[in-house]
């Protein structure tokens, strides 16, 4: 029983340290790189694009579309404004809930195009899928 358990002490203490690898390792870049663009990863299981020089996640759901924007260093940023219009038609826009912006997504909804405003600069746009 006593060696049994000393494995299982092993596996955990394994599991902490590799977590950090499984963590960055995913992150196309180098893990000690602190500078801009050096993280590419999707935190949020989505798909990252690359725009400007902002990342956006997208993560789409049966009925809604999270959008998780975040700036070159992939510091999370609050879009200031977000809009989506879907196959062609009137654009809805996001609500902003708690680190994401959320916008609803008709059950027909075929592609959808996103319009961002952050700061001073251009709208971002995106075609989704
Ligand atoms: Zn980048």
């Amino acid at each position: 029983m006593k060696g049994a358990s000393y494995a299982a002490a092993v596996a955990v203490g394994l599991g902490l340290f590799a977590t950090p690898f499984l963590r960055y390792g995913f992150g196309g870049g180098h893990s000690h790189a602190a500078g801009p663009h050096s993280d590419h990863g999707a935190r949020h299981g989505g798909h990252l694009v690359m725009l400007h020089d902002y990342h956006l996640e997208l993560v789409e759901h049966r009925d809604s579309i999270e959008l998780y924007l975040s700036d070159a260093f992939r510091r999370p940023l609050r879009p200031d404004s977000c809009a989506v219009a879907f196959d062609g038609r009137p654009a809805t826009s996001c609500e902003w809930r708690s680190h994401r912006s959320i916008v609803p997504k008709p059950i027909d909804g075929q592609t959808g195009l996103y319009q961002v405003g952050v700061g001073e600069g251009p709208l971002l746009t995106l075609q989704f899928p």
